[in-house]
C-alpha cells in the first residue's frame, strides 16, 4: 500500500521530531526549510516535562546529556551588579536535560534525517487544497500533491499565514523584546554559573551555554513595531538605547551586540489560535502555540510531534479526528502555560525598583523556583 506523504514545513524542533514519528508510523514525510542549513541560534532550553518520556522512546537522551549545557547555578544580580542570592540550577538525579536549542535540533535531526526527506533552502509559496490532498507550490522545487502538511515554520509561520491568515490574528504581545548575541568563550569565568542583572523594566543574563557564552537581553519596550522584525540597524539602537545606563558588564555586552553582524531580536509573544487545523493542513510548535519567555516552546513542541504522530496513526484515514485528538491533548499542556506567561513575565521583569525589591525578597524566601527563572530567559 502506498504510504501517505506528508510535507512538513519547518525543521526546528517540532519538524524533525515529527518526521521521526510519522515515518515510524507508515507515513513518508519531507521536509522544507528555508534556511541554508540547520539554524544554529538561541541560548539553552530545558527538555522537561512530557518531553522526557518522548526523548526516552526516541533513544537520545544519551546523546543530550553529552551535550547538556555545565550550567548548576543562578546568580542574580540587583541594578548596580551587587549579588542578591545564588541558586542551583539542577539537582542530582533530575531527568530534565539542558541544551543548547541548536543542538537539540541537531540532534533530532540526526535521528530522523535516514528516514525523512529533508530539503533545505526551501519553502512553500501556495497551498492548495481539496478533498483528496494539498498541491503545494515551493519557492524553487517543482509543484507536488501531499496528502497532509503541517506547519512547524515557528512564531513566524508562513503556513499560518497562507491558511489561516495574517500573524496580527493570533499573536499577543507581551510587551517584552528578546535579543541575544553569542560571545567569545573567555567572556566568562565560570561556566558553570548563569547571571542575571535585573533593573527596572530590564534583564540581563550572561549564559555560560556549552561552547559558546550568549548574553541574552530581556527588557519591555514599546517599539519596534512588527513591521519592523528584519530592520538590524534599529534593533541595534533599540538594544543599545535600552541598556545605556545598566551598568555591571552591559556596556561591554552592549557592544558585543552592536558589533554583530545579525544579532537575534525578537519580541515575546505567544501565540493563540482557536483551531490548529483547516483540512487536511495543521499547525504544530510555535506556529500553533507559542508559550514565550517560559522556555517550553521545545518541549511542547517534541510532546505535540510525537501526540499528532500517534492519532494520525491511532486514526488512519480520518486525518480530521486525528488533528481533533492532537489538538485537544496538547491544548492541555499549552493552555495553564500560557496562562502563567503573563505573571511570569512581570515577575521576571519587574517595572520598578519596589516591584524588583518585592520579587527578589520573595524569591529568597520560597527559593524562587530556580529551574523557571533559568528557563524564562528569552522564551
Ligand atoms: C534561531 C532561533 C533561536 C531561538 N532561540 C530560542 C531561545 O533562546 N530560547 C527559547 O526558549 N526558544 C528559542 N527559539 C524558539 C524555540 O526554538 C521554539 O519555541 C521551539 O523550539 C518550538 O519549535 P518549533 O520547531 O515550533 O519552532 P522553531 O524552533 O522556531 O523552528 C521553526 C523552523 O522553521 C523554519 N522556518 C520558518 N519559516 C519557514 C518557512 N516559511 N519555510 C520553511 N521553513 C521555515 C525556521 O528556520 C526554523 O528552522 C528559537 C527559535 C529559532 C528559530
Amino acid at each position: 500500500m502506498k504510504k501517505p506523504e506528508v510535507l512538513i514545513v519547518g525543521a526546528g524542533i517540532a519538524g524533525p521530531a515529527l518526521a521521526y514519528w510519522l515515518a515510524r508510523n507508515g507515513y513518508r514525510p519531507t521536509v522544507v526549510e528555508h534556511a541554508r542549513q540547520l539554524r544554529s541560534g538561541g541560548s539553552a532550553i530545558v527538555v522537561k516535562g512530557p518531553a522526557i518520556p518522548v526523548a526516552e522512546r526516541m533513544g537520545i537522551v544519551p546523546r543530550l546529556r553529552e551535550v547538556a549545557t555545565r550550567n548548576r547555578s543562578l546568580t542574580l544580580l540587583d541594578p548596580d551588579g551587587k549579588r542578591v542570592l545564588r541558586l542551583p540550577t539542577s539537582s542530582e538525579g533530575s531527568p530534565t536535560v539542558e541544551v543548547t536549542r541548536a543542538d537539540l535540533s541537531e540532534v533530532l535531526h540526526r535521528t530522523a534525517r535516514d528516514d525523512a526527506e529533508f530539503v533545505f533552502d526551501e519553502t512553500v509559496t501556495a497551498l492548495d487544497q481539496d478533498e483528496g490532498g494539498v498541491d503545494v507550490t515551493f519557492r524553487r522545487s517543482a509543484p507536488r500533491r501531499f496528502d497532509l502538511v503541517v506547519g512547524t515554520d515557528g512564531m513566524h509561520s508562513t503556513v499560518r499565514r497562507l491558511v489561516f491568515g495574517p500573524e496580527r490574528q493570533f499573536v499577543s504581545d507581551l510587551g517584552l523584546f528578546g535579543a541575544t548575541v553569542p560571545l567569545e568563550p573567555d567572556a566568562i569565568d565560570d561556566p558553570s554559573e548563569l547571571t542575571m542583572l535585573t533593573a527596572p523594566n530590564r534583564m540581563l543574563v550572561v549564559h555560560p551555554s556549552r561552547t559558546t557564552p550568549l548574553a541574552i537581553f530581556t527588557f519591555r519596550a514599546t517599539r519596534p513595531e512588527p513591521h519592523d522584525r528584519k530592520n538590524i540597524a534599529l534593533h541595534k539602537q533599540t538594544v543599545a538605547d535600552v541598556y545605556a545606563g545598566v551598568r555591571w558588564r552591559a556596556p561591554e555586552l552592549v557592544a558585543a551586540y552592536l558589533d554583530h553582524p545579525a544579532p537575534f531580536f525578537d519580541p515575546l509573544t505567544t501565540v493563540r489560535m482557536p483551531s490548529w487545523s483547516r483540512g487536511r493542513v495543521v499547525l504544530l510548535g510555535d506556529a500553533a502555540a507559542a508559550t514565550a519567555l517560559l522556555g517550553d516552546g521545545s518541549s511542547m513542541a517534541m510532546a505535540g510531534a510525537f501526540a499528532l504522530a500517534e492519532e494520525l496513526a491511532s486514526h488512519h484515514d480520518d486525518h480530521v479526528r486525528a488533528f481533533a485528538a492532537y489538538e485537544s491533548r496538547l491544548r492541555r499542556e499549552v493552555r495553564p502555560r500560557q496562562r502563567r506567561v503573563g505573571l511570569l513575565s512581570r515577575l521576571m521583569v519587574p517595572g520598578t525598583r519596589s516591584g524588583l525589591l518585592v520579587r527578589n525578597t520573595v524569591g529568597r524566601a520560597v527559593g524562587l523556583t530556580s529551574r523557571e527563572t533559568a528557563d524564562a530567559k528569552t522564551g
